[in-house]
């Protein structure tokens, strides 16, 4: 059950926050889109045609910068190498979703979306330098709701300097109220290479106090919890039947290829990843001269770090029996030597047999326990 990642480097502003990579300038996106469909047809024999249940993710920058043409001229030369027919997500900006836009992509065939809204408060849209406002943001799930998308989700940031858990119960309230099946909700981290980075650099701003980073998340877990949605990764939210499916995949192993620039590939043995750079992604790709990528096998001691990394990220746990399949019995007692700790503290839970996962309530502090227990 393979996934196909498609990154789309662009966006028409820059978000304060954002560590991804994007260009702030479309200009190049004809060429950009020629480079991605040469890199789809350079690297098909990755995808196997027999597997069934495969995904689609548009992510990015943001997809939505697309027309309706560059949409079906994509679609048109991905579908015959990575045939897809199960989720396809787009990533979405909620100023990009008018009427005719989402009926587009219906027509097309996306049948997830993903939509930015961040925030429903004006202030903190306008302080994250975000492209829309709350009213737009609203108004964008109900016509995706209208034009038939019924396998919706939100992101949400918490964490946000001046935040209190006041006004975090009112981003809820507000979320909850668009009955979307699906919410992602990530605390805002000050990235070195943003502007938000650049002033915590110059001491014009300070992260959220840690206590009220805890309230915060308590109220997240707590109030999803009383209105139906499972947290079934650290920063996700489903209710039933609605986990995301492709990006389930990258917490459970599942390959995927991910093309276009920053993306990243995985097989089950190697990683690989593309230039984080626009122009050297098209030119590259161009002549062929494969200094646009690189890859890496994964080494045993490795392998053990990727499983315990992604699969702590879920309620579903690490299974210390699979993992002994793969990466011996000596590493995995080693590991059950290393969890000790966290077991007496409650911060890891046994779920039963061989299996355990990160308590619901250390998720804010996955990082630190994760590290500890890596090999390398
Ligand atoms: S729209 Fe998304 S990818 Fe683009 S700058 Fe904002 S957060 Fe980053």
């Amino acid at each position: 059950m393979p996934g196909l990642y498609v990154h789309i480097p662009f966006c028409l502003q820059a978000c304060y926050y954002c560590d991804f990579h994007y260009k702030a300038r479309t200009d190049r996106k004809p060429d950009m889109l020629k480079a991605i469909q040469r890199e789809a047809s350079l690297r098909c024999g990755e995808w196997s045609a027999t597997e069934t249940g495969a995904t689609w993710y548009f992510g990015g920058g943001t997809p939505t910068v697309l027309s309706a043409e560059e949409w079906a001229v994509l679609k048109e030369s991905l579908s015959p190498l990575y045939p897809c027919h199960g989720e396809w997500t787009v990533e979405a900006n909620p100023e990009d979703l008018t009427p005719d836009y989402l009926s587009m992509l219906k027509q097309l065939g996306v049948n997830r979306l993903s939509i930015g809204i961040q925030s429903f408060d004006d202030g903190m849209l306008r302080w994250m330098h975000r492209r829309h406002t709350a009213e737009r943001a609203v108004e964008s799930v109900r016509q995706a709701q209208a034009a038939g998308f019924e396998n919706l989700s939100i992101d949400l940031i918490y964490g946000i300097p001046g935040m209190t858990v006041a006004d975090w119960r009112c981003q809820l309230e507000q979320a909850a109220a668009l009955h979307v099946p699906h919410l992602s909700a990530y605390h805002l981290t000050l990235e070195p290479r943003t502007v938000f980075g650049v002033r915590l650099r110059q001491g014009k701003m300070a992260p959220i106090q840690e206590e009220e980073s805890e309230r915060q998340y308590t109220l997240l877990t707590s109030f999803l919890a009383d209105n139906g949605y499972e947290h079934y990764e650290i920063s996700n939210f489903a209710q039933p039947g609605y986990r995301a499916v492709h990006n389930s995949g990258y917490w459970t192993g599942v390959p995927y290829v991910g093309l276009g620039p920053s993306a990243h590939s995985y097989d089950g043995n190697s990683r690989r990843w593309n230039i984080a750079s626009n122009d050297r992604y098209i030119q590259g790709v161009q002549t062929g001269d494969e200094t646009w990528f690189q890859t890496e096998t994964l080494s045993d001691t490795e392998k053990y770090d990727e499983y315990v990394m992604t699969r702590l990220r879920t309620s579903d746990g690490m299974d210390l029996q699979t993992m002994a399949g793969l990466s011996g019995e000596q590493r995995t007692a080693e590991c059950l030597r290393d969890m000790e700790k966290y077991l007496r503290s409650g911060q890891i839970q046994p779920l039963g047999g061989t299996r355990y996962r990160i308590a619901e309530h250390a998720w804010l502090t996955a990082d630190s326990i994760i590290a500890d227990l890596f090999a390398s």
